[in-house]
């Protein structure tokens, strides 16, 4: 059997020390296959974004072992399980996390800060990303002269630039009206359908709807 793209086994989370002790995640078992759209569901606390941090190698977990590729994580050092980030994952965040003072050209780029590429190329690979969103009017945007919707496209941009496959999404529309969030969700499936694999980790379930799968938590366990 081909290994899954994504795999954790028996995954626990654990924050804090004695009495104050929270057990975020309880032996958390999940595959997900390159080409996959999954949703990870769960009420407010059930353990959603922590899940979301160790798949994207911004945590660790306290017992049980993270597997990418088939290739355990557990021994990589933070340089290279941050230039494993930097080729493969795609993150986006419920506030979008764009840099204010920044054109959408250059908060794209800069989701390229780490490769060994030129400025030429890093500047023509953010515009692509740009139009694979429908953003190419708004390059020379700031922020705060775009629409949310628009912000959350160009973060999802930046997702996705340079060929990365792996976009992990922590409630990407919690911040968005309800037909806005719907535009968004239509493209992060459009992009599914374009072969990127995505995990989405949202409490709405109108939006866990786009997914082809759900997983959902209670307490930090599935169920
Ligand atoms: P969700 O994203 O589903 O709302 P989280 O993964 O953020 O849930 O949190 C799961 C549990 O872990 C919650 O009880 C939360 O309070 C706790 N928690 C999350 N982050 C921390 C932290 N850094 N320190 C201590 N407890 C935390
Ligand atoms: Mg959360």
């Amino acid at each position: 059997m081909a290994p899954s793209l994504l795999e954790l086994r028996s995954v626990s989370r654990i924050y804090g020390q004695g009495p104050a002790q929270v057990s975020a995640l309880v032996d958390v078992s999940l595959r997900v296959d390159p080409g996959e759209f999954v949703a990870i569901t769960g009420p407010s606390g059930s353990g959603k974004t922590t899940l979301l941090n160790i798949l994207g190698l911004l945590d660790r977990p306290d017992h049980g072992d993270y597997l990418i590729q088939g290739e355990s994580t557990g021994e990589l050092s933070e340089v290279e399980r941050a230039r494993l980030r930097g080729s493969s994952l795609g993150f986006v965040f419920q506030a979008f996390n764009l840099i204010p003072q920044r054109t959408a050209l250059e908060n794209v780029e800069l989701g390229l800060r780490y490769r060994d590429v030129s400025r030429k190329a890093r500047i023509e690979a953010a515009r692509d990303a740009l139009v694979r969103v429908g953003l190419e009017e708004r390059l020379d945007h700031l922020p705060r002269e775009l629409s949310g919707g628009e912000q959350q496209r160009t973060a999802i941009a930046r997702a996705i630039v340079g060929g990365r496959s792996l976009l992990l999404c922590d409630e990407p529309t919690g911040n968005l009206d309800s037909e806005t969030a719907h535009e968004v969700l239509r493209l992060l499936a459009s992009l599914n359908q374009a072969g990127a694999t995505v995990v989405l980790v949202t409490h709405n379930l109108a939006m866990a709807g786009y997914a082809h799968r759900m997983v959902s938590l209670a307490d930090g366990s599935v169920v």
